[in-house]
C-alpha cells in the first residue's frame, strides 16, 4: 500500500510550487476557515483503553516491554510469556518490586500549530487539508511525530485509520526517514498555517 504515499509524494513534489495557490484556495472556500476534516464531522469516540499504567522494561536479549495494570490491578505485560501463558512474567514482578518506568503518555488534539507541538501533558497536532497536494505527506508527518511525542498509542492508531486505511505504522515511519517530514512555516491572520516545507526528520 505504500504506493498511495509514493504516488502523493511525487504529485507535491511535482506541484509543490502550486501548492500555496492550492492551499489558499481551500482556506477561502472553507467557510469556518478551516480545511480539515476533523470539524466537518464529530471525532469518534475513543475505544477506552483497558489499561491505566503502563511501565517500561529492559528484557534480556535487549529487548524492551511493556507492563500494564487495570483498574481492577490485573496486571498484563507485552512478552510472550504473558501474552500466550498469561502467566505472570518476570517482568511484572520487577514492575511489581518498584521495578521500570512508568510511561507517561499525552493526549493529543488538532490545534493552531505548524506542526506537532508538545504542550505539557497536551499534544498539539496541526490540521490536514482536503485534497491538498502534500496532504498525504503531511498525515504521515503527524503520526511520525505523535509516535515520537509519546502519545497514546489507541489516539494515534485510531488518527492513522482515519488518515490511511491500508497502510502499517512501519510503512508510514519508513517513508517519512526515508523522505523527511512536511511541516507549515509561516502563520498568516485569516489564512492559517501556510508554506509547507521538507525537513528532516531529525530536525
Ligand atoms: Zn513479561
Amino acid at each position: 500500500m505504500l504506493w498511495v504515499l509514493e504516488d502523493m509524494f511525487a504529485k507535491s513534489v511535482g506541484i509543490l510550487g502550486r501548492s500555496q495557490q492550492i492551499w489558499s484556495a481551500i482556506i477561502l472556500t472553507d467557510p469556518g476557515g478551516y480545511p480539515i476534516r476533523h470539524t466537518r464531522r464529530k471525532e469518534r469516540k475513543m475505544k477506552k483503553d483497558k489499561w491505566i499504567k503502563r511501565w517500561k522494561i529492559n528484557g534480556s536479549n535487549g529487548n524492551t516491554w511493556t507492563v500494564a495494570i487495570d483498574k481492577d490491578g490485573n496486571y498484563g505485560c507485552s512478552c510472550p510469556i504473558w501474552k500466550f501463558k498469561r502467566k505472570e512474567c518476570h517482568h511484572i514482578l520487577q514492575v511489581k518490586q518498584n521495578g521500570g518506568s512508568e510511561i507517561k503518555y499525552r493526549d493529543a488534539r488538532p490545534g493552531n500549530v505548524g506542526e506537532v507541538t508538545i504542550k505539557g501533558n497536551l499534544v498539539l497536532y496541526p490540521l490536514v487539508p482536503i485534497g491538498g497536494s502534500f496532504s498525504t505527506h503531511l498525515a504521515a508527518t503527524i503520526i511520525y511525530d505523535l509516535q515520537r511525542s509519546n502519545v497514546r498509542p489507541e489516539y494515534i492508531k485510531d488518527y492513522k485509520d482515519r488518515m490511511f486505511k491500508g497502510n502499517s505504522f512501519k510503512a508510514i515511519n519508513d517513508y517519512i526517514l526515508e523522505h523527511g517530514r512536511i511541516i507549515y512555516t509561516e502563520f498568516e491572520k485569516g489564512q492559517g498555517w501556510t508554506n509547507p516545507v521538507f525537513t528532516f526528520h531529525k530536525t
